[in-house]
């Protein structure tokens, strides 16, 4: 039965009257509940107005709402039911009816039979325009992500409940998931001792009897008809009276011809929100994929199709979202899968060949440079880095920009390879710079490095050597303007007195460079946020015109108008804080740099070849001789007690120790104290006696810089810290790095953590404190505690969290990944294969047949750099 105008002002006009008794559920003797349901009933599922359909959903459950949900709802029903009666703007959208539901019949059918066309489906028209789907429904979908036709036919399900096996009534195996077709013989409620109503349905086959009991649906008891044939799917349990075959809250439809959609099959289960439930989605999903997905044009060369066994695109679609069998599950992910890495390796082997497209500076290898280089530093390289050194300087005598990404774990000397490249550089005549994540690790590498560079000769005379770059060459005279303070320090406009003790303190723990070689060594700048105007326009003349080797900064140096004499290597620490975009940059600037990317977050293979497919790779797979294993316990906060035990034993002996605070919202506070906070606890109550130290993100980068040298010259004994921490500080003299609310770092970044102890001689400990108990954190801390491979940690936590959660929200380019497995190294390197084969024919994806797979790849990555 359809439901009459006459109806629909009814409905109206209680709904009014329940606005007008204050949401009371009073407008009908039994409830509004009971009211609609029997609207449901008589309509079994044939509704033909869609803003009907959408108040029944809508107030389903009314009884319990609190008032705020009714009052919402009411308005919103009452909104779409007075929107019936107002003039239609265009006769196509207004309340078109779906024959699915008037008719039952198949989709196939429909457009032959629809009396009123609407406008025609496109895969980006909006799902509020397609008839059957009303505002609220899609505005459900639409907190899913899923607006338009095409999102939806790739909003997949997130698993499937299998109903696939078909039985006998008299066949029905116990405790199984099993899938019947019978027929009703009786329909009963009654109530149950908890409340609320339940419904016996009693069917029949040939074989025997079995009883499907709903729980607290009472509308539902109309829908059955003694005498229908029903599809039921289930788990069958034993009643525990009368030993009779059961199943409970069952799912259900009613038998016809139709295809299945709920039961007797796999039945897709997909990700719901708020107002939208599994059925009433899974039928709209169907409806739309049916349609939508003969539309789609399959953008893989057959070609590609063929050599890599895939489906075709329609075909995958349709059976990742209704699939005939786990069979065509798999193979419709692996199709759709296999895109997913092939836009991700097409996306990336562009950017190299772009990046390596171009001329770069063809470097001549300067071994005495580099040999006095090493006599400099004060210990011998590792296999691994001389390995590294290798491959780099391979790749810089090449007329082509390196693009090298240098893997290594916290402590295994990155800094020390960057060094004897930057000098490679330098040594040809042109610049380097150095990129580091932070002002304070900036400030580190600078401090750092001016001491190991400026001892090393790379000018003959006090001014430049002849030929640095060719227009100097020109030009005769070194263009210098800039007149340099004695041994190159670009920090001459600070406070005197501030200034002295700085320079006290580096004396102290031999920051200063002993020997001034009168401007011969190589020349190294800072260019920092914080330095005044005047010093600010110094420094960037300095870089300018040349009077500058060595500039290390943050990204600013690129973000900014930095203008480059000379730039012949970029080297970038920390790459996951780096974006893609910024590389481009450089190249805009006129520069084809080569180009170092350094990273200490330990990156799992098959991720490098993702996300840094673009880059070659080195790995420093071993550390610097005499690091000793940090020993690594988690505790619970109960357990803080022995842990300051332990820091205070650490400290009579002399040794320092870290304490890192997790960032935490105003919201949490009670659980978690903030770093503030903690410096205050351990300051005055737990540790008074002992000499305890804050930094943090938000002071200035020349506070933090003090903390951190007073630290170092051991001005105190404990430091309370954010994570700032996290990248590159070197104290030798701290043994202790105690974690608090562990739980809520990655394990990359834990690892990163840990590696600030463990630099000098003596035993190290790290304290993780955590006390949430669920399974992942467990297996996570335990990580933690067993292995001190880097690379593993990061594997188990990529296996355990997903890529999103390992990068943490600040990265950006990390692929979303639909449905490829990132362990899926096979179909990865299929994938790979197949984008060089492509990209070989076709570097820039122009002709005609790639049209469409390159608007897919640039779509692609447009969504993938959006985020974060
Ligand atoms: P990271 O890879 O974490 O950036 P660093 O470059 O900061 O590591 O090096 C960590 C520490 O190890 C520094 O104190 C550095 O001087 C020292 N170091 C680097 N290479 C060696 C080596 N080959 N032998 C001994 N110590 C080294
Ligand atoms: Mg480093």
């Amino acid at each position: 039965m359809l439901e009459s105008k006459d109806q629909i002002i009814q409905l109206g006009k209680i709904l009014r009257l329940e606005q007008a008794r204050g949401f009371d559920d009073g407008a009908t003797p039994d409830g509004l509940e009971r009211y609609l349901t029997g609207w449901r009933m008589d309509a079994n599922g044939a509704l033909q107005y869609p803003p009907v359909q959408q108040t029944l959903e809508l107030l389903a459950g009314y009884g319990v709402f609190d008032e705020t949900t009714r009052r919402a709802r009411v308005g919103i029903a009452l909104d779409s039911l007075r929107a019936l009666f107002r003039p239609a703007p265009t006769p196509a959208v207004a309340a078109v009816k779906l024959p699915k539901q008037t008719q039952n019949s198949k989709l196939k059918t429909q457009n032959s039979s629809a009396a009123v066309p609407a406008a025609p489906m496109t895969l980006d028209t909006p799902l509020d325009q397609l008839p059957g789907i009303g505002k609220v429904t899609a505005q459900s979908f639409k907190r899913l992500g899923v607006r338009t036709v095409i999102d939806m036919l790739y909003h997949f399900p997130h698993r499937y409940d299998d109903y696939s096996s078909q039985k006998k009534i008299g066949n029905l195996e116990i405790g199984a998931i099993e899938t019947v077709i019978a027929t009703v013989t009786d329909v009963r409620t009654f109530g149950m001792k908890s409340g609320g109503q339940a419904l016996e349905v009693l069917v029949s086959d040939e074989s025997g009897d079995l009883k499907a009991v709903f729980f607290r649906q009472p509308w539902l008891a109309r829908q059955f008809n003694v005498g229908a044939r029903i599809v039921l799917s289930g788990k069958v349990t034993l009643d525990s009276f009368k030993g009779q075959r059961q199943i409970s809250a069952p799912e259900w439809e009613p038998f016809t011809d139709d295809e299945l959609i709920h039961t007797g099959r796999l039945v897709p289960v997909h990700s719901l929100t708020k107002g939208l439930y599994e059925r009433n989605a899974r039928s709209i999903i169907k409806r739309v994929v049916d349609l939508a997905a003969p539309m789609v044009t399959d953008y893989l060369p057959e070609i590609v199709r063929q050599r890599a066994n895939l489906m075709p695109l329609q075909q995958a679609l349709v059976q990742m979202h209704f699939p005939a069998d786990k069979e065509q599950v798999e193979r419709a992910r692996r199709r759709l899968g296999f895109d997913e890495f092939l836009f991700i390796q097409l996306g990336v082997l562009q950017r190299k060949l772009l990046w390596q497209g171009e001329r770069g500076y063809a470097l001549d290898f300067q071994e005495s440079v580099h040999e006095d280089f090493l006599a400099k530093l004060p210990f011998d390289l590792t296999g691994a880095q001389v390995r590294a050194l290798e491959e780099i300087f391979q790749d810089i005598r090449r007329p082509m920009p390196m693009a090298r990404l240098l893997q290594g774990d916290v402590g295994s000397g990155k800094t020390a390879v960057a060094a004897a490249t930057a000098m490679q550089a330098i040594a040809n005549g042109y610049q380097a710079a150095i990129m580091a994540p932070t002002e304070i690790l900036a400030e580190q590498h600078y401090k750092g490095l001016k001491e190991l560079l400026t001892k090393i000769r790379v000018r003959r005379g006090a001014t430049k050597d002849e030929g640095r770059t060719t227009e100097e060459a020109e030009q005769g005279e070194p263009s210098s303007s800039v007149v340099r303070p004695s041994s190159g320090d670009w920090k001459s406009n600070a406070d005197p007195a501030e200034l002295a003790r700085l320079d006290d303190l580096k004396r102290l723990i031999g920051m200063l460079p002993e020997d001034d070689m009168d401007g011969l060594g190589v020349r190294v700048a800072l260019l920092k946020g914080s330095l005044g105007a005047k010093e600010r326009r110094r420094v960037l003349e300095g870089i300018a015109n040349g009077d500058v080797d060595l500039i290390i900064g943050t990204h600013a140096l690129i973000t900014e108008s930095v203008r480059y004499a000379a730039l012949g290597l970029v080297v970038v620490d920390e790459q996951h804080r780096f974006g893609v975009e910024q590389r481009q940059r450089l190249k805009d600037k006129g520069f084809n740099p080569h180009m170092l990317v350094m990273t200490a977050t330990p990156i799992p293979r098959t991720l490098t070849l993702t996300i840094y497919g673009d880059l070659d790779t080195s790995v420093l797979d071993e550390l610097p001789p005499g690091r000793q294993e940090i020993k690594t316990r988690w505790i619970v906060s109960a357990e803080r007690d022995k842990a300051y035990k332990h820091l205070r034993r650490e400290v009579s002996r002399g040794r320092q120790a870290f304490v890192v605070c997790p960032l935490v919202d105003e919201s949490e506070k009670v659980d978690l104290p903030s770093a503030e906070e903690m410096y205050v606890k351990l300051g005055s109550e737990v540790f008074p006696d002992l000499r305890v130290a804050l930094i943090h993100g938000k002071m200035p980068p020349r506070d933090k810089d003090e903390v951190m040298v007073a630290f170092r010259a051991h001005e105190f004994d404990i430091l309370v810290a954010t994570a700032v921490i996290e990248v590159g500080i070197d104290v030798p003299n701290a043994t202790t790095m105690l974690i608090e609310g562990a739980e809520r770092f990655g394990l990359a970044q834990l690892h990163q953590f840990r590696g600030r102890v463990g630099r000098g001689i003596h035993q190290s400990f790290c304290i993780l404190v955590s006390d949430k108990e669920n399974d992942v954190t467990k297996q996570r801390l335990e990580a933690m505690e067993q292995t001190r491979d880097g690379f593993r940690l990061a594997e188990i936590d990529l296996e355990l969290r997903g890529p999103g959660e390992f990068f943490g929200t600040r990265q950006s380019g990390t692929p979303d990944l639909k449905v490829a497995q990132l362990a899926d190294t096979r179909l990865l390197h299929a994938a790979n294969l197949e984008a060089r084969a492509i990209l070989t024919d076709d570097p820039k994806l122009e002709h005609p047949e790639h049209a469409a797979l390159k608007a897919k790849v640039e779509a692609f990555w447009a969504e993938t750099s959006k985020v974060g």
